[in-house]
């Protein structure tokens, strides 16, 4: 007979908010299917292993993602960081930043474009794994930042905005090495809607 084991499945996957097919060809079929079936699943599974009889199994996987060290946190902010990272793509994305959203990166950074290639040469310089983030800081001043491994702005006291997911895994399928290449053609799917959304609602 089988333990009893309930807070086993505590957090569960997300699904995709759009079809597997929806980004190609700048995001495969497949490359989705490994990076939301294989990679963030499995951190939501390893994440409901290790959090089984801690405080950590009732609280919400962003306040375990603002409070945990080790394996407990690795795997709790790469959960996070994936499902913010799918939630900021769409198959229609609105192409360029409007209103207030604009307006700060203008503030920020002079131009649209300036912004995009700060964080497009941060994505490509960022040795080894991690994540580079615009982020906005306590007076709305936005902020390129760039962090190893499981990073997230949040712990630095930044709200993040978008988020380039710079592990191998997120683009090795597509684009081999060239990381430079699969940073061009994520321009092209991010919704500045969402991102707006995110910057108005704090
Ligand atoms: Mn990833």
């Amino acid at each position: 007979m089988q333990t009893d084991t309930p807070t086993a499945t505590r957090f569960t996957v997300r699904e995709l908010p759009y079809a597997y097919d929806a980004l190609a060809p700048q995001f495969s079929e497949e490359t989705l299917h490994y990076h939301h079936d294989k990679h963030y699943a499995g951190y939501i599974s390893k994440l409901n292993e290790l959090v089984v009889d801690t405080p950590y199994a009732s609280q919400s996987l962003e306040d375990v993602m603002l409070s945990a060290d080790g394996a407990v946190y690795n795997n709790a902010a790469q959960a996070w960081n994936h499902e913010f990272y799918f939630d900021q793509f769409s198959p229609r994305p609105q192409s360029a930043p409007q209103g207030a959203l604009l307006e700060a990166i203008d503030r920020s950074f002079g131009s649209f474009e300036r912004m995009k290639t700060q964080m497009t040469t941060a994505a490509v310089g960022l040795f080894g794994s991690g994540w580079v983030w615009l982020a906005a800081g306590p007076s709305d001043e936005l902020v390129v930042v760039s962090t190893p491994n499981a990073g997230n702005p949040m712990r630095e006291g930044l709200r993040p905005l978008l988020c380039i997911d710079v592990w191998e895994h997120a683009y090795y399928v597509d684009y081999r090495n060239r990381r430079a290449d699969a940073v061009a053609a994520l321009w092209e799917r991010v919704d500045w809607k969402t991102v707006g959304e995110r910057y108005e609602h704090k």
